[in-house]
């Protein structure tokens, strides 16, 4: 059983299965690769000059993957429902469960309807800054709790926020993802910086 299921891979739904995973959340993603990334080209994503939006996505694949993240690449979300101390996620391919889930599927929030969380007067996902919904355990994340403001960095914010925030539930106390340049050459060597 995963800790956290991740509904949406976008830069939403990625960056908290990154966050999640490389912090020891057994975390997975189901994707059904309709991201609005395939349309973009960032030249906006501080620490990012120029980059289509396609390979930005593919770099980001990578580094999830190789984090150890299940990624369910094709498999549709149809129902997210409360069971228990927490979720059920159902796929074509069957049902999953798991303490927390993170909706991440862009601009639609049916899911998130769906599920109870309470939307904005002007019908967004309502979400608190952790990215908490008004279900417990349940957070929406990215382009699905904003009107128009739309991008890249914010949703990866999101998803960070969401993941960050299930971390210190689970660790009891305030948690911070920090690494510092020993942490990369251990894990890379001469080849620190990397993408
Ligand atoms: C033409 C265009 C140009 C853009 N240019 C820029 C730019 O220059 N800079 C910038 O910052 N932003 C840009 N954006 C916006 C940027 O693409 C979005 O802000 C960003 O993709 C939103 O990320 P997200 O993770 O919230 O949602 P998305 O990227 O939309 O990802 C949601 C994912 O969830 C999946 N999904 C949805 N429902 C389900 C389900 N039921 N089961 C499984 N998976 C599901 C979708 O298939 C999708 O892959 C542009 C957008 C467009 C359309």
């Amino acid at each position: 059983m995963a800790d956290v299921l991740v509904v949406g891979g976008g830069p939403a739904g990625l960056s908290a299965a990154l966050f999640a995973e490389k912090n020891g959340l057994e975390t997975t993603v189901f994707d059904t690769d309709g991201t609005w990334m395939h349309k973009a080209h960032l030249f906006n994503y501080p620490g990012v000059g120029s980059r289509d939006g396609s390979v930005f996505l593919d770099t980001l694949r990578n580094q999830v993957d190789n984090f150890g993240v299940e990624r369910k690449q094709g498999e549709e979300v149809t129902d997210v429902a409360e069971s228990g101390d927490g979720f059920t996620v159902t796929t074509e391919a069957g049902e999953y469960e798991a303490p927390y889930v993170v909706l991440a599927t862009g601009a639609n929030r049916d899911l998130a309807e769906d599920l109870g969380c309470e939307l904005t007067d002007e019908g967004v996902v309502d979400a608190d800054v952790t990215m908490e919904t008004s279900v417990e355990d349940a957070y929406a994340t990215g382009a699905m709790v904003r009107a128009e403001e739309w991008q890249a960095v914010i949703s990866a914010g999101d998803g960070a926020s969401a993941a960050l925030n299930i971390l210190s539930k689970e660790k009891g106390e305030h948690y911070h993802d920090f690494d510092v340049p020993a942490d990369a050459e251990e894990a890379f060597g001469a080849m620190a910086d990397s993408e």
